[in-house]
């Protein structure tokens, strides 16, 4: 549908379907023409290709990646935008939208079943209330997505996409290096969306690892040591991971040395082969 960003056709489309915005569904519409446009044509679809979107809302960026794609599967939790959806993808035969939650659907079923062998990236205007929850659970699950491609609230892409080793770094940053590599794109102002958010966002891209880095110890424990070195922010590493894990600060402290670590460390001055190394020492290697 052709100009469904203006203000005007938005708030037509929105009164004659009776729609009234969800906060607690994180709810809040792209309404800058330049902004969907952009975030199609980064996120690397193309005519071979098939894209995921979480949260069509009213179908904004869902029309921008339907020109550019294969197929298009829109999942949409909130079951009054389904008319509204028919109505503004109508043009286009290249999507589905299933209406269900996206951290309960099986995903793996739904590329299996919908894009069948197809290259496929996700793009998405993310809910707020469920960014870090979604981008791990997209990882963790090792989908075979090329990349995820995602509007997200400025101050968690500086964290998902910090340096490790620096003053943003948080445990999910940690993660995010691990399956990926991030980058931000370009930052999007909270005055382009209705009803405009208290802070401005920015989109951030992760190139999925088709393999992820050797560490020489097991995954579970690796981010669960990872955990426990950020559970005291204000805390030394050593004095987090000891009283996360419940490990004597002197068997702790003995790990750090094992792995080269300085017992000063905090959480976020470690790379992710530090943290492999800690792993191997608290818990042994592969
Ligand atoms: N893509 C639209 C845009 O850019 O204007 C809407 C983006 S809005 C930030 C987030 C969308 O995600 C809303 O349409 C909301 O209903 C939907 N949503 C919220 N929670 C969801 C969930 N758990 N699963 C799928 N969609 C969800």
């Amino acid at each position: 549908m052709d100009g469904l960003w203006k203000i005007g056709s938005i708030k037509d489309i929105l009164g004659r379907h009776g729609f009234t915005f969800s906060k607690s569904l994180g709810q809040n519409f792209l309404v800058n023409p330049a902004v969907c446009p952009r975030m199609a044509d980064s996120c690397g679809v193309d005519a071979q290709s098939g894209v995921i979107e979480v949260g069509p809302g009213l179908g904004v960026l869902t029309c921008e990646l339907a020109r550019r794609a294969r197929k298009v599967v829109a999942i949409e939790l909130d079951e009054r935008l389904l008319p509204v959806l028919d109505e503004t993808l109508d043009e286009f035969g290249n999507v589905r939208v299933i209406n269900g939650d996206v951290l309960k659907l099986d995903l793996r079923q739904i590329i299996a079943d919908e894009f069948g062998g197809m290259d496929v990236c996700l793009c998405a205007n993310l809910p707020y209330y469920i960014t870090s929850q979604v981008i791990m659970r997209l990882l963790e699950e090792r989908l075979p997505l090329r990349s995820i491609t995602v509007m997200v609230q400025k101050e968690a892409a500086q964290r998902l996409c910090a340096p490790m080793g620096s003053r943003d770094c948080g445990a999910v940053t940690a993660a995010v290096h691990y399956y990926s590599e991030p980058e931000i794109l370009f930052k999007v102002s909270k005055g382009s969306f209705m009803p405009a958010p208290k802070v401005d966002s920015a989109v951030i891209q992760l190139h999925v690892r088709q393999q992820t880095p050797d560490l020489g110890c097991d995954e579970r424990q690796f981010f669960k040591v990872v955990r426990a070195a950020f559970a005291g922010r204000r805390k030394t590493a050593i004095n987090s991971v000891s009283m996360s894990l419940g490990i004597e600060k002197e068997r702790v402290a003995a790990a750090f040395a094992a792995a080269g670590i300085a017992p000063t460390s905090r959480a976020e001055q470690l790379q992710l082969q530090q943290y492999a190394a800690l792993t191997a020492a608290l818990y042994g290697g592969k």
